[in-house]
């Protein structure tokens, strides 16, 4: 199964407080940005132009992979969401 398929079977309930604070002023600094990359769910976008990262929580899948890759500690919050918010995957 690939990351598309997944989201077929996955569904979000959204908490108005974000599980994930950025702040987007380390990232301005970032030359890695491996958050860019290992992120499958395409959280995190880097605008060239504007040298801005924005960042969406809406649909984290949880896997934790940025809070493992950034070498910068840029978040002001990193935890997963509340009991009864978040992801939810169905495998059947
Ligand atoms: S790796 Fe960390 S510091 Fe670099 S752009 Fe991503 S979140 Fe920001
Ligand atoms: S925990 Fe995983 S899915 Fe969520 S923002 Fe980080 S890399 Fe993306």
């Amino acid at each position: 199964m690939n990351i598309d398929e997944i989201f077929d079977f996955t569904s979000f309930t959204i908490d108005r407080e974000p599980h994930i604070v950025l702040d987007d002023k380390v990232c301005a600094g970032c030359d890695v940005r491996g958050c860019t990359n290992c992120c499958p769910a395409r959280c995190y976008t880097w605008s060239e132009a504007e040298q801005k990262m924005t960042f969406v929580y809406d649909g984290c899948l949880e896997c934790g992979s940025c809070y493992v890759v950034c070498q910068r500690n840029a978040f002001t919050r990193w935890r997963y969401p509340r009991g009864g918010f978040g992801v939810s995957f169905r495998m059947t």
